[in-house]
């Protein structure tokens, strides 16, 4: 099925009853998607009492893209960036897990006593 605008008007669809092969920015991103800088290419209205219809934008999924995949380059300054959340101001050392801000060093250092117990 192919809904055609005119002159550049949106194809508007009920709520509940977009086609196959359309889907929100939020139903894209599920699956793995984004439009991709494709334009809006229907809109979807719930009709709302005394107030204007609830809009919700449709994609092309057969437009839409993957989303943007993680670089190497991305991968390492996150890691970096954990690493240093889980090293330990106090002992240097990695704690293994995100330092508590609460106590701003790793619970070995924070409880000496009750570790060495
Ligand atoms: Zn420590």
């Amino acid at each position: 099925m192919e809904a055609r605008g005119v002159m550049g008007a949106l194809p508007v669809f009920r709520w509940r009853l977009a086609p196959d092969g359309y889907a929100t920015r939020r139903q894209l991103r599920a699956r793995g998607l984004r439009p991709g800088g494709q334009d809006v290419a229907a809109q979807l209205e719930r009709p709302r009492r005394r107030r204007g219809p609830l809009v919700a934008y449709l994609y092309r999924v057969e437009k839409a893209k993957p989303v943007r995949p993680m670089t190497p380059a991305k991968w390492a300054a996150l890691a970096k960036a954990n690493a240093a959340r889980r090293t330990c101001p106090t002992c240097g050392r990695d704690a293994g897990y995100v330092i508590p801000t609460s106590l701003g060093m790793c619970v070995t250092c924070a409880y000496p006593n009750e570790c060495a117990a």
